[in-house]
């Protein structure tokens, strides 16, 4: 166990996951905002929306420093204060999907890159977000496997 969010996956684990419009928790996962966005993302970002990246930057993000790192972290502005909601969800879906930010895209897996203390060397895993679980099953979309 990572952490009491997420579960710890192995090359041989294996899940269900399914999203689409008419699921009770379609659009619940695009809530309780804390997303990242890598380079990448914001460069895919604003030529999906045809902005330039100080524009792009000042309108959907805020730049924090990051507490060990003391490098800038840039996250997506949630679109409102209650839930959290991500500022591109709408009753359709996502705004961006084609050009949705990297953990969009592999949710509900989670990365976690550490590096080692001992070896120097960095370790990537894998987890399974575990609250996007409970939601689901709260949701009645989940069976239980035999
Ligand atoms: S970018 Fe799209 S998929 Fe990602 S949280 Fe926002 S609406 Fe959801």
């Amino acid at each position: 166990m990572i952490s009491e969010a997420m579960t710890e996956l192995s090359l041989d684990s294996s899940f269900t996951f399914r999203c689409a419009p008419g699921i009770s928790c379609f659009n619940l996962c695009c809530r309780d905002l804390n997303q990242f966005l890598t380079p990448y993302d914001i460069l895919r970002l604003k030529r999906h929306f045809g902005m330039t990246s100080s524009d792009f930057l000042r309108r959907y993000t805020a730049v924090h420093t990051g507490p060990q790192t003391g490098l800038p972290v840039v996250t997506l502005k949630p679109k409102e204060k209650v839930f959290l909601t991500c500022p591109f969800v709408v009753p359709e879906g996502c705004l961006v999907y084609e050009n949705r930010p990297s953990s969009c895209r592999i949710y509900p897996l989670i990365r976690i890159l550490s590096r080692s203390r001992a070896s120097d060397e960095d370790l990537l895993r894998f987890g399974l977000d575990v609250i996007a679980e409970k939601i689901r099953q709260a949701a009645g979309e989940v069976e239980d496997e035999a």
